[in-house]
C-alpha cells in the first residue's frame, strides 16, 4: 500500500469530482421535485401558501440553476476537504457514539447548528456592506422573488464563506458521522423550502412557542423582499439581539392575505 500523502491534490480533486456529481443530483432532486409540486403541479393545493404574487421569469430561474451547479463544485471540494482530513485523522468526526455519550450527540446538534448560523449571520451581514454586496452577494439577490432553485444561487465567494464553517467546525467541535449527515439534509432541505416562495409550515406552528424562534420561508423570503432585515439561517436569535427581526407584522400581513384569498 503505497502511503497516503495529506491533502494531495490528486486525491482531493478526485473527491471532489464524485462529491460534485452527488451534489448536483441531490440538488437537482429536492429542487426539481419542490419547483414541481408548488410552481408547476396543476391545481397545486398549497396555493394559498404563496408568500408573493411576483411571478419570476424564465430567465431568472436559469440565473437560479446555474449559480446553484457552479456553488454545488464549491460545496463538493469543501466537502472533500473534510474527507481528505478524516482519512488522515485530524479531524472531530467519531463513528462511535459511546465516544461521547448519547447526551452529547443529542447535543451536538444544535450546537453545531447555532455555530453554523452565527457564522451565516454576520458573515451575510459584511456581504450586505456595500463595498462587497455587488461582487459577493448581489447574484444571490437578484431573485426578489425566489424559487426553490435559488436554495445554492450565489457567486463563487459567498460559496466559498458559506462552505468553510463546517471544514472549520469539524476541526474544533465532535460531531457523530450521523450527526454529520442529519445536519447536510437539514442543510440542503431549509435551504431549498425557504426559498420555495411557499410557506410550507402549518400557522400555528411559525406563531408557535418552537416555531417563533426558528426561520422558515416567510422569515427569509422577506430578507429577498428587504434586504436589511432577517439575515440569520436558523433561529431569530441573531436578527432579534441585533434588531434585524422583521416577522411578527409581516406574518400577520401575510396570513391575512391568505384568508383573503381563501374567500
Ligand atoms: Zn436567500
Ligand atoms: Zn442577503
Amino acid at each position: 500500500m503505497p502511503e497516503y500523502s495529506p491533502f494531495s491534490m490528486a486525491s482531493l480533486l478526485f473527491t471532489t469530482g464524485l462529491l460534485s456529481v452527488f451534489i448536483t443530483l441531490r440538488y437537482l432532486a429536492i429542487a426539481g421535485f419542490f419547483y414541481w409540486a408548488l410552481w408547476k403541479r396543476p391545481g397545486n393545493p398549497l396555493h394559498a401558501r404563496r408568500l408573493t404574487n411576483i411571478q419570476p421569469p424564465g430567465r431568472l430561474i436559469r440565473h437560479e440553476i446555474r449559480w446553484s451547479l457552479i456553488a454545488s463544485v464549491i460545496y463538493a471540494f469543501a466537502g472533500a476537504i473534510i474527507i481528505d482530513a478524516w482519512r488522515n485523522g485530524h479531524t472531530l468526526i467519531y463513528f462511535d457514539v459511546s465516544d461521547y455519550g448519547v447526551a452529547y450527540l443529542l447535543l451536538s446538534v444544535p450546537i453545531y447548528m447555532f455555530l453554523h448560523d452565527t457564522w451565516f449571520y454576520w458573515t451575510h451581514r459584511i456581504m450586505h456592506h456595500r463595498k462587497l454586496f455587488r461582487v459577493m452577494h448581489k447574484v444571490h439577490h437578484e431573485s426578489r422573488q425566489p424559487t426553490p432553485w435559488a436554495g445554492f444561487s450565489f457567486h463563487p465567494w459567498e460559496s466559498l464563506v458559506g462552505a468553510l464553517v463546517l471544514p472549520l467546525l469539524v476541526f474544533l467541535v465532535p460531531i457523530h458521522i450521523g450527526a454529520l449527515i442529519f445536519l447536510l439534509v437539514v442543510m440542503s432541505v431549509t435551504s431549498v423550502t425557504n426559498h420555495s416562495g411557499f410557506e410550507l409550515l402549518p400557522d400555528s406552528w411559525v406563531r408557535g412557542i418552537i416555531g417563533r424562534h426558528w426561520i422558515s420561508a416567510t422569515h427569509h423570503n422577506l430578507h429577498h423582499q428587504n434586504f436589511r432585515k432577517n439575515f440569520a439561517l436558523y433561529f431569530r436569535f441573531w436578527d432579534r439581539v441585533m434588531g434585524t427581526d422583521e416577522m411578527e407584522q409581516a406574518y400577520d400581513f401575510l396570513r391575512h392575505r391568505h384568508v383573503r384569498e381563501n374567500v
